[in-house]
């Protein structure tokens, strides 16, 4: 390029001179640029009428660059008792449990408190569960720090993690507000002063894959009693074990039950699918009354979000005929119908084949999908809503380095009616025009087979409705399922987080779990089925002489082979009671016998502690 402006050396100065402004990589101001390179206008607009340059407008606030905290909001009543609460009970407690229904405002009380801390000069550390899916929070403490902020991220290139953990050892002014996924817990911090953990409840802190496996909440306890600072763990929804540990007196607790502007909880009804069918009252997926309120929502010229769990939920192609459906040919699970590119997918391993027109297994032309996931739903709003914009986001459309800021900038923008997605919806968003929630199928996520399944559905519809009706009037949600009495349906649409949370502890009681019982998982696996048979047997009998019955398994998880690896898994329960250091010799005792068989020693070997 610097070849064509050969003979144009202002030019060519202006270009030089952006390279040497542009080492942040962020857009740079086109007066900033004429007046590093001195040059005149006319030289940039040559510039971008050659392609070489490009104008953007960008929308800022003068002041935003360099951080604003005098333009902190106010905290109304009820967020300055909580903010106080915090403030008395951190002399007393370390942690703190802050359990603000959605849109309470807690963002602002976390606000306050980290400008109190950097004006102290100490570091904030402030974990998100996952960066890429929270850039509107970036921008919002973007706006009040500015450039006492960094953010980190393991996606980030090894240049830039350097530099933030450079800034961090030397406590440099750019590096005192810390925003980052679980990993940057291992920064080196040397003036700490507070931690705080947003969205607790979220499954995302745990680490499994790779090694080193913890949970970043738990890790960010131990890390600030290092230091000797406070935890403040906030969340709308927290997690059983959390809210136990504050119900124990072991965190203070702090409860902020009302929304900003006193606008009230979103109006929760449970659509009952299985009627719908019976009176022949759905179109698709879609029932008469989800339609209606949909029509309402946008004739009212609002904005309307469908959440579509796919976990275990995705679009499988089935044969009519012999009922087989293709599988991966590494991994134990069906493979997955992508429509746009009329692919199979498998979602464990990455394996990937167009979709054939005939069945495998015995010819037949009779394929049918079944199961839906985010794109059927997307196909059959289009018919349905042939006048709206329909946006879909999940991992397919938010790949890229910037696929899911475009999807949220353009739903802000009202650019698109309807969004549909993934649980990624249910992460913090914010949006001031959403007045519907729609949940397309809650029983999938409630039949999960996993201890935490009630749990978990209780956070996610709680969160995902927690998107409607933020900031002007009372938002609705429809959940739609086959069985609007299971209790966890009832303890959503009451908004009974401590029903829901006293059941779940007496079933954690009467079955041996957490915050009850420890749980300690090992996962074999090998690529011979047998030697991982053997092998699973062999490790059962061994745990169960000395732990007896709080041995569970072996047994096959329910995706039992991935990428050519056999699983077996074995969970050893350890009452609260019992010495972990005890504990964990004894299993490091019996790992080390095991791998002295010769043909166990190349079965791969993993303990996860608190498994989640
Ligand atoms: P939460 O984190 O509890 O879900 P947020 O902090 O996102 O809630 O607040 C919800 C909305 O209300 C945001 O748009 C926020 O800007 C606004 N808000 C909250 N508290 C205040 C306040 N004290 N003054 C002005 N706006 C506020
Ligand atoms: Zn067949
Ligand atoms: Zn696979």
């Amino acid at each position: 390029m610097l070849e064509t402006l050969s003979r144009a050396k202002k030019q060519r100065d202006v270009v030089l001179t952006f390279f040497q402004l542009n080492a942040s990589r962020k857009p740079i101001k086109a007066e900033k640029l004429q007046e590093a390179s001195n040059c005149s206008t006319a030289v940039i607009k040559s510039l971008v009428d050659k392609g070489v340059f490009e104008f953007y407008f960008i929308q800022t606030d003068r002041i935003n660059f360099n951080g604003n905290s005098s333009k902190l909001k106010e905290l109304t009543e009820h967020q300055e008792t909580a903010y106080n609460a915090i403030k008395t009970t951190f002399e007393t407690k370390q942690t703190i449990l802050l359990k603000g229904v959605t849109s309470s405002g807690k963002t602002e009380i976390y606000v306050k408190l980290i400008k109190e801390l950097l004006d102290d000069k100490k570091q904030v550390l402030y974990l998100l569960p996952e960066i890429a899916l929270t850039t509107q929070l970036i921008e919002r403490l973007q706006y009040y720090f500015g450039e006492y902020l960094s953010v980190f991220h393991s996606k980030y290139s090894m240049n830039e993690r350097v530099e933030v953990w450079n800034n961090v050892l030397e406590n440099k002014e750019k590096a005192q507000l810390i925003l980052g996924a679980r990993s940057s817990m291992f920064l080196p911090f040397s003036n700490l002063g507070l931690i705080i953990v947003d969205e607790e409840h979220e499954p995302s802190f745990k680490q499994y894959d790779p090694a080193p496996r913890y949970h970043a909440r738990d890790a960010a306890i131990v890390l600030a009693n290092l230091h000797k600072v406070n935890v403040l763990l906030g969340t709308a929804t927290p997690c059983v074990e959390t809210f136990y540990n504050a119900q124990q007196g072991k965190y203070g607790l702090v409860e902020l039950n009302r929304r900003y502007g006193d606008v009230l909880l979103p109006e929760i009804e449970l659509v009952d699918i299985k009627e719908k069918h019976r009176k022949k009252r759905m179109k698709g997926h879609f029932s008469d009354r989800l339609i209606e309120m949909i029509s309402d929502a946008l004739k009212n010229k609002e904005q309307v979000i469908l959440f579509q769990n796919r976990r275990g939920y995705a679009p499988v192609i089935e044969c009519e005929t012999c009922g087989v459906s293709p599988q991966c040919p590494q991994c134990d699970v069906s493979l997955t119908f992508h429509s746009y590119r009329k692919e199979l997918r498998c979602h464990y391993c990455g394996y990937k084949h167009a979709m054939q027109n005939n069945c495998g297994a015995c010819g037949s032309e009779k394929l049918n999908s079944k199961g839906f996931g985010t794109e059927q739903i997307e196909m059959e709003l289009e018919e349905l809503f042939p006048d709206s914009k329909i946006g879909r986001m999940d991992l397919d459309t938010t790949r890229g380095k910037y696929g899911y800021q475009k999807i949220i900038g353009k739903f802000e923008a009202q650019e698109i009616d309807i969004l549909v997605g993934t649980q990624m919806l249910s992460k913090g968003l914010d949006f001031a025009n959403v007045s519907l929630v729609g949940i397309m199928n809650a029983d999938n996520m409630l039949n999960f087979p996993d201890f935490r399944a009630h749990e978990r559905s209780y956070q996610l519809m709680v969160q995902v409705s927690g998107r409607a009706g933020r900031v002007k009037k009372r938002g609705k949600v429809a959940i739609q399922t086959f069985n609007p009495y299971h209790q966890i349906l009832q303890q959503v649409s009451t908004n009974s987080f401590e029903e829901m949370y006293k059941e779940q502890l007496e079933e954690r009681w009467q079955y041996q779990y957490p915050p009850f019982f420890r749980l300690i998982k090992i996962t074999l696996r090998h690529k011979d089925f047998n030697k991982v048979e053997e092998g699973s047997h062999w490790l059962g009998k061994s745990l169960t002489n000395i732990f007896g019955e709080l041995v569970l398994g072996p047994s096959t998880p329910s995706i039992s082979k991935i990428r050519n690896y056999y699983i077996r898994t074995l969970i050893i329960k350890i009452p609260q009671k019992q010495s972990l250091a005890i504990t964990k010799n004894n299993i490091l005792r019996v790992k080390n016998s095991f791998q002295a068989v010769k043909e166990f020693r190349p079965i791969k070997f993993n303990i996860d502690v608190d498994n989640y």
